[in-house]
């Protein structure tokens, strides 16, 4: 079709894995230059391969935006290197997203070598550029652009992106869907993912294509088992958390299972975010806000205790069990946790427990995988995952009002996408 031809859409990043996401849409104009758009801009974790900024089909500086589905490094963490490398553009993303990009920022630019004053210049700069949305509106961009944000249930201010897109005429209209990383349904806190409008093309998201997780009440049950029986022996549990949404969801369920043993989170990051968490509670689904509503604070409990100080987490190295200490960062690549494993992985009475995706080749998935000698007991639940899984994306496409007349699937390890196209029969 002609429309298919002039419109171009490159995935430049995420496209056979899960982490760097960028996806650039090209969108010609009826008379002049076309208009860029960028969908999101992460940084690859592991072996995945992230496209430098010379090689891009269009120079940074020609894009026009810049849309963030989520504050997740994976999705934002180039940023900075694309506005080093000429972006001007504008920032579009939901409130909940603007709130977290900074924060989320300035702790990835803090392991760069960037002094602290080109930090604050480049992030004056990203809140400058930025501009925060409400969900379920549309908005107009240059040339008829339109756009409408939708929740996506995946971490606070998490979104995706349905595009209008008007070509030549209006029966030439083209929209385009990106689903960013879509949640679960009946994840703590946040409310479930919306459905999406009706679209040409939707490019939608893999991670977990391939298998279904266990429902929240089952993995919570399971949480308590495991963690009451690895701390029957007075070791130390370990879980190795992203800052972002994963913590606030682990504070949140073990508030709810009322253990009776020291919770640390040993992450300034995840202390940061939890108070963003806690104040856009706007965001919250109905259970989170009837809980507060009943004075029962839902990411807050008696026997958790915040580790800010780098000499409190050197004190927390010498601790003894019973404990569980929550740190990032969630696939163990760097952060407070590699102190804590150093100091407690050959100890039999300590277990770690995974509780997000490990990314080949990171630490995380080393430990998983037996690479890395470990006395102690190693857990994997599935079932805490911010990505929806097979049945969930499933049920998302067949919610639209019209099927897609095409659906490309990113974000996923070539076993995952195959069998979500093999479950999605495409
Ligand atoms: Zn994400």
């Amino acid at each position: 079709m002609q429309k298919d031809t002039q419109m171009k859409i490159d995935h430049l990043g995420a496209k056979k894995c899960v982490t760097g996401s960028c996806h650039l849409m090209q969108i010609p104009g009826a008379r002049g230059r076309a208009v860029n758009i960028l969908v999101d801009c992460g940084k690859a974790q592991g072996r995945d391969p992230e496209l430098d900024f010379d090689d891009f089909p269009v120079a940074p500086e020609k894009i026009d935006y810049l849309f963030l589905t989520h504050a997740h490094i994976d999705h934002i963490g180039r940023v900075p290197d694309l506005i080093d490398a000429g972006f001007d553009g504008e920032i579009i993303c939901t409130h909940g997203t603007k709130a977290l990009l900074i924060p989320m920022l300035h702790d990835s630019l803090s392991f760069t070598q960037k002094s602290k004053k080109e930090i604050q210049a480049i992030e004056q700069k990203i809140d400058d550029l930025s501009w925060g949305f409400e969900y379920g509106e549309v908005f107009s961009l240059k040339k008829g652009i339109r756009f409408k944000l939708g929740n996506a249930g995946h971490i606070l201010g998490s979104c995706f992106v349905w595009f209008k897109i008007c070509l030549e005429s209006d029966e030439d209209d083209y929209r385009v869907v990106f689903s960013g990383d879509l949640g679960c349904t009946d994840t703590p806190i946040l409310p479930d993912p919306d459905t999406p409008d009706a679209c040409d093309l939707l490019i939608m998201e893999s991670t977990y294509g391939d298998r279904n997780h266990e429902s929240r009440k089952k993995r919570i049950e399971v949480l308590k088992s495991c963690l009451t029986k690895a701390l029957s022996d007075g070791g130390i549990v370990y879980i190795p958390a992203f800052s972002l949404g994963r913590t606030q969801e682990l504070i949140y369920e073990l508030d709810r299972i009322g253990m009776k043993v020291p919770v640390f989170i040993d992450s300034p990051l995840g202390l940061k975010i939890t108070k963003i968490y806690a104040r856009l509670d706007e965001c919250w689904d109905r259970e989170a806000k009837e809980l507060k509503a009943r004075g029962d604070d839902p990411i807050n409990f008696k026997g958790l205790y915040s580790v800010e100080r780098f000499g409190d987490h050197k004190k927390l190295l010498k601790l003894s069990g019973p404990a569980i200490i929550i740190a990032g960062s969630g696939m163990c690549t760097g952060g407070r946790i590699v102190d804590h494993l150093k100091h407690g992985l050959n100890d039999p009475k300590n277990d770690i427990f995974f509780v997000g995706y490990q990314a080949k080749g990171t630490p995380g998935r080393r430990i998983i995988e037996k690479k890395v000698p470990c006395r102690a007991g190693i857990h994997k639940l599935s079932g805490y995952s911010a990505h929806a899984d097979q049945a969930m994306l499933v049920k998302w496409v067949k919610s639209m009002s019209v099927p897609p007349k095409e659906i490309r699937l990113v974000h996923g390890e070539s076993r995952a996408r195959k069998a979500l196209a093999a479950a999605l029969g495409i």
